[in-house]
């Protein structure tokens, strides 16, 4: 038996969040971002799942992500690449079928030299990461054109803080831009634009964190786990009451107490900010995590689950009890840092 820790990969609740989405806004094409290799949980299987689904848009952030989709994938479906074209890509991307995100004048002007297929167009409207500004419409409008785009989008900079008053003057900018392409489809919202309202879903949505379990949907939208990540148990032991756990003593037990040493730690993906914070659960029963976290172990309290305490014994880190979520919100980060932090030390199993 190994000791390893595993990530038992569900493809089907993947499927069913992209469907749960899909629902939300009926009239819009629902994409799949898979981009991290799937957010961590492996591009490949996510990407013919969600293809057999009836997903059939997938967006990646490198060149490299979207031959490996294409290999799993086949020709058919279509593949943006968000960050873009470079020189020493063009002719890959012609026989690979990718579709570039064009976010820069000179990415335009390469794919405008290039014996160039589809692009997309991506416009910054106030997040200041990556686009084009608005200002190139102005001044370039013919040029974009011939590019003849089968895409323009934007992204949004406050999605998940539903009153921000950013999300409304980013609706209206990418409104103005998109109607100057009042005949190819638009795109705004990922994950949590997707939860704003009809007004923001335009032709075509870009989830990516919703389709793995993560982000902040209203209570009307269920997201199912999509990853369990289970630790196996190595030793179990009492410590006493005065006594302390682990590297640098952060923790003192205030009574007696049933300890166990899981086989997980940083090198896996757990975030040290997790010390004394995360939450293992045993049986369903939490089991709060001791000290800090080490490089391959983490010691947790398990006097309320004694019976279940034994070594080989599996305790839930993600999963239907420690909620992604929850669990990141209590290292102080996000799903998306949790999920694609897991290493690759942990075995990743598939149904
Ligand atoms: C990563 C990304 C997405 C997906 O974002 P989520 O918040 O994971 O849904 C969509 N669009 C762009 C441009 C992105 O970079």
């Amino acid at each position: 038996m190994s000791s390893r820790p595993r990530a038992h990969i569900h493809l089907s609740s993947i499927a069913a969040n992209w469907q749960a989405i899909d629902r939300l806004n009926p009239t819009a094409t629902t994409a799949a971002v898979v981009k991290a290799d799937g957010y961590g949980l492996g591009a490949a299987k996510v990407s013919r799942t969600l293809a057999r689904a009836g997903c059939s848009t997938f967006f990646v952030a490198h060149f490299e992500e979207g031959t490996a989709l294409r290999q799993a994938l086949g020709f058919g479906p279509r593949i943006f690449v968000l960050n873009g074209p470079t020189g020493s890509h063009l002719r890959t991307y012609r026989e690979a079928d990718l579709t570039p995100v064009l976010s820069s004048e000179e990415q335009v002007e390469l794919w405008a030299r290039a014996p160039r297929g589809a692009c997309a167009l991506h416009f910054d409207t106030g997040m200041n990461r990556l686009g084009l500004s608005s200002s190139v419409l102005t001044h370039r409008r013919n040029e974009l054109h011939k590019l003849q785009p089968v895409l323009i989008m934007s992204h949004l900079a406050c999605g998940d803080l539903p009153d921000h008053a950013l999300n409304r003057v980013q609706l209206d900018r990418f409104t103005e831009i998109a109607s100057a392409f009042p005949d190819t489809p638009a795109s705004l919202a990922a994950s949590s634009g997707c939860y704003l309202g009809k007004a923001y879903a335009f032709d075509l949505t870009r989830p990516g964190i919703a389709l793995y379990g993560g982000s902040t949907p209203p209570e009307t939208v269920r997201l199912e786990p999509t990853v369990t990540l289970e630790a196996r148990i190595l030793s179990v032991f009492s410590a006493r009451a005065g006594e302390s756990v682990g590297y640098a003593a952060t923790h003192t037990l205030e009574q007696n107490t049933t300890l166990a040493t899981v086989a997980l730690g940083y090198a896996d993906g757990i975030p040290r900010s997790g010390g004394n914070t995360l939450i293992g659960y045993l049986d369903g029963t939490p089991c709060p995590v001791l000290g800090r976290i080490s490089m391959d172990l983490i010691t947790i309290d398990v006097s309320k689950a004694q019976a279940e305490a034994k070594s080989g014994a599996r305790v839930e880190f993600l999963g239907p009890h420690a909620k992604l979520e929850e669990q990141a919100a209590r290292a102080g980060t996000l799903g998306y840092e949790l999920l694609t932090g897991l290493s690759n030390r942990v075995e990743r199993v598939y149904p």
